[in-house]
């Protein structure tokens, strides 16, 4: 059965930041956002508490390097902000998406940030049009705002706990009013969110990278269907609901999305990924006079299968510092540029040489391809393909961007079908117990979807119509 993903389908990678109690938090909150700049790169936006009761805005299209000058920086000076960097599918890249979305309930201004995506959306927000709710965007924080706002006659803290017991899917969210900050994560826990001390004050940030940018120390990460409130009385910890998910942190994050001097739920990024490389040379060695990596996140799980090989690394491919991910370039035919421009191989490293190619994952195939060919053409004698994670066959529901499944050459391909299209002299993928043994722990601790179509938060089947294949 084919998925069908709506052309505006906001499925969305993102980074969040939150801040409370500093003095310049905006300059923090700048920081933290060059530091997740990798989970983003379309738009970027900083919402600051400028004074007892209002939020000021900054957000736009582009990099955070081009979004806010050194004046924004000077007018959102405040004790306490909110940001957010954010990439999405063509359809709902527009500048009305950019986040954190600001809004007014009770009388007060509320900044909201989420990374992830919720599987109802679709289906509340018609329930909430129908009901004569007018929205601004396509972006599911806004059907998080109006169920809040509806629900906030006791408050906003109340109304913002109300709407989270309605949305279903993965979401680290962030929310600033004047009076405080709250942070919340889903009770499946797919996408990451932790917590830390900065003096006084509090952060909250999708990656830990993102704390050691701004000097915070590390606390702790923020639960499965955790709840937090920060104000000036200090944080207290509650629950979104009773409703307990199974801790579903998304395997993806750990083969590819976060950065690598992230720690996890305890486990460093960056030394899981060079187990998952021990592990691949483990179960699929090969001769070869040299192992090279795909920069610059496959360079941590090439160097672990250099070492368990006892075969050198090597830098066989120099990447363009410059240009941003290739993926995070929505459309075919610039994604196709994107990979050339970006990594050339180092002819004389490579030359007559036997060369294993370590990637950490295969979407489309695209940058297989590209690479393969580039290898080839560079003078390689044998190019044996070896990939850090499973074929990638289902797409994501819960916020990593990869597209529809028609698109995935692994969806209805053989591993030698692949290898064939990739052109690669052999091909191997690392085996999805293997990934999550590398991760400290077994398949049924993380969210596997991508690999094995097991979406343990069933895909809404008034969201997306033809789309329940894979669901329990
Ligand atoms: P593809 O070229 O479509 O096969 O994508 C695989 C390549 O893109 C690998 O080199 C990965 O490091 C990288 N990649 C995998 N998933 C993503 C993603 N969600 N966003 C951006 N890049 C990705």
């Amino acid at each position: 059965m084919s998925v069908f993903i709506p052309e505006d389908s906001p499925r969305e990678e993102c980074g969040v930041f939150g801040i409370w109690g500093c003095e310049q938090a905006q300059v923090f909150t700048h920081f933290g956002l060059y530091a997740l700049q990798h989970r983003g790169q379309e738009s970027a936006g900083i919402a600051a508490r400028v004074s007892p009761t209002g939020l000021r805005l900054k957000r736009d299209m582009g990099l955070v390097s081009e979004v806010f000058s050194a004046e924004d920086i000077v007018d959102l000076e405040s004790d306490a902000a909110l940001g957010h960097v954010r990439y999405s599918t063509t359809g709902s890249s527009s500048a009305a998406n950019a986040q954190p979305l600001v809004v007014r309930m009770k009388s007060t201004s509320v900044a909201l940030a989420h990374n992830g995506n919720l599987v109802n959306a679709r289906a509340l927000r018609e329930g909430l049009e129908s009901s004569g709710s007018i929205f601004q965007t396509t972006a599911d924080t806004e059907v998080v705002a109006h169920l809040a706002a509806r629900e906030s006659a006791k408050g906003i803290r109340e109304g913002l706990l109300a709407a989270l017991q309605q949305v279903r899917g993965a979401y680290a969210m962030v929310v600033l009013t004047p009076d405080g900050l709250f942070a919340a994560r889903d009770p499946n826990g797919f996408r990451p969110l932790c917590l830390g001390r900065l003096g006084s004050g509090w952060v909250v940030a999708s990656e830990t990278c993102a704390l050691d940018a701004v000097g915070a120390v590390f606390v702790r990460d923020v639960g499965p269907g955790e709840f937090l409130s920060i104000d000036d009385d200090g944080l207290t910890s509650g629950h979104i609901g009773d409703a307990v998910g199974k801790p579903s942190l998304c395997i993806f994050e750990y083969i590819y999305f976060a950065r690598p001097d992230s720690d996890i739920a305890g486990h460093n990024v960056h030394l899981v990924r060079k187990q998952l490389g021990r592990l691949l040379a483990r179960d699929h060695h090969v001769e070869a006079d040299v192992v090279t990596g795909v920069p610059d996140s496959s360079i941590s799980a090439a160097t672990g299968y250099a070492e368990e090989a006892g075969i050198p690394y090597e830098m066989g491919l120099v990447r363009n510092r410059y240009i941003g991910r290739t993926f995070i370039q929505p459309g075919d035919a610039l994604r196709q540029r994107g990979v050339k421009l970006k990594l050339n191989p180092l002819r004389k490293v490579v030359k007559d040489r036997r060369v294993v190619l370590v990637d950490d994952s295969v979407v489309r195939g695209t940058t297989s391809k590209i690479l393969v060919r580039l290898l080839r053409e560079a003078g390689a004698r044998e190019i044996h393909l070896r990939i850090s994670s499973p074929p990638y066959r289902h797409p994501c529901y819960y916020g990593i961007d990869t597209s529809a499944r028609g698109q995935l050459i692994a969806s209805e391909r053989s591993v030698e079908e692949i290898r064939s299209m990739v052109g690669a002299d052999s091909l191997e993928f690392l085996s999805v117990e293997r990934v999550a043994e590398a991760a400290g722990g077994d398949p049924s601790e993380y969210c596997v979807a991508c690999f094995m179509g097991d979406y343990r938060v069933p895909i809404d089947p008034d969201g997306d119509k033809d789309s329940l294949e894979g669901s329990p």
